[in-house]
């Protein structure tokens, strides 16, 4: 038997009325996801518990089948494992956005979707000019960097409690009373404000300034966290997993799971994603491997943005590219099973990740259709299958009907 799991990151969002009070999922023409709603069932999960952020990092612990009130640590842990950055017991791992923030106002949490290049050498000046013995800055891709303490020779000021919210929810907001708050918070705000100087007159901002693109004006610190301990995927299912994802997030909790990764040439995490390669890189990979997992980042992304068009053309394009041809190859090589679902909802509306149900669909042996002829909230928020936890949708998805 083959399981295949299709992500499209925080597809899930309300009715628009620039689409005719449609969602995103109901107005694109995606007839492969709705093929897998009709030869199979359509349920809803809440991927995120209320006390815990609803992020990505949370949402799809929860939908590979983990409960995040037992294992989730931080985001920045995930991150850190995706790099092969090893941490001890004593340390902490942080995200180090690149952002622009303009007279107090979050205007870009990506400071302008800044090349990796770049920030390899604002992360660099940060190192020099801002951290200690206990303190590295590591490059990661694009704004998406890591702070690393190392607590073994001073012990980290941080706790479970401390609270740091993430830039892309204060997006076009003021952040003055969103800094990082509770134990070791003066030691993040501390180190945002001074990176400001460093990066003010730095030849990185000088060059994007003169290109007329966004300055990365500072780093905004969150996410933090220790390492997580995961029982194995192999352990929990007796399955091995592949995971195809150009986010940094992805590949760690692929990491902690013992999943392999897999690196797609042209995989971007952004609109200009490569679906066809995705998809085909997911059908090579089943020979090998009992779960494959592809997730893409593009319908997320447009959220952020509050680009309908955008989400509604990245839904056809992981339809087609992605779900279409998978689903196709998994028929044609005997026993398997599809599962479509997104993280969590990522509302155009407000541009940010948000708690409450997400629908998917699975098609495949032993699954009996159900009445679901589409896969959209609508279809979803009919159904009797409902997981108020997520993480349970795993057990579910692996179980044998045999
Ligand atoms: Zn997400």
């Amino acid at each position: 038997m083959k399981y295949a799991i299709v992500i499209p990151d925080g597809c899930a969002d309300e009715p628009q009325p620039s689409l005719g009070g449609l969602t995103p999922l109901q107005a694109a023409s995606t007839p492969a996801m709705d093929e897998v709603a009709a030869s199979g069932v359509v349920g809803r999960s809440n991927n995120v518990p209320p006390e815990l952020p609803a992020g990505s990092d949370v949402a799809n612990l929860s939908l590979l089948g983990y409960d995040p009130r037992a294992n989730f640590t931080g985001r920045a842990p995930l991150e850190a494992a995706a790099q092969g950055i090893a941490l001890g017991p004593h340390d902490w791992a942080i995200r180090c956005n690149l952002v622009t923030v303009v007279d107090q106002v979050m205007r870009d949490f990506t400071a302008g979707h800044i090349s990796t290049a770049e920030a390899t050498e604002l992360l660099r000046a940060a190192q020099d000019q801002l951290a200690d013995d206990t303190l590295e800055f590591i490059p990661g891709v694009s704004y998406r960097n890591l702070l690393i303490y190392r607590g073994a020779n001073r012990p980290a000021p941080f706790a479970r409690e401390t609270d740091a919210t993430p830039p892309h929810d204060l997006t076009d907001q003021s952040v003055a009373n969103d800094l990082p708050r509770g134990p070791g918070s003066d030691l993040l705000n501390d180190l945002m404000l001074r990176s400001e100087a460093v990066f003010a007159n730095h030849p990185v901002n000088q060059a994007r300034r003169a290109a007329g693109k966004k300055p990365a004006t500072n780093v905004w610190l969150w996410g933090l966290g220790r390492t997580p301990r995961l029982t194995s995927f192999w352990d929990l299912h007796g399955k091995r997993g592949k995971m195809i994802t150009a986010v940094d997030l992805l590949r760690g909790l692929a990491a902690l799971l013992g999943w392999d990764r897999i690196e797609v040439p042209g995989a971007t995490g952004y609109l200009d994603t490569d679906y066809a390669a995705k998809g085909r890189y997911a059908i090579d990979a089943l020979p090998t491997t009992d779960v494959i997992c592809v997730h893409v980042e593009a319908t997320d992304e447009a959220s952020h943005e509050g680009n309908v068009a955008a989400k509604v053309q990245a839904l056809e394009e992981i339809d087609r590219h992605i779900v279409a041809p998978l689903l196709a190859a998994l028929r044609a090589q005997g026993d398997f099973r599809l599962l479509v679902s997104p993280d969590h909802p990522t509302p155009l509306r407000t541009k940010t990740h948000s708690h409450g149900f997400v629908p998917w669909a699975i098609c495949g042996t032993g699954i009996e259709p159900d009445a679901g002829r589409t896969y959209d909230e609508v279809t979803a928020s009919r159904s009797s299958l409902s997981f108020d936890e997520g993480w349970k949708l795993m057990g579910y998805f692996l179980k044998s009907f045999a």
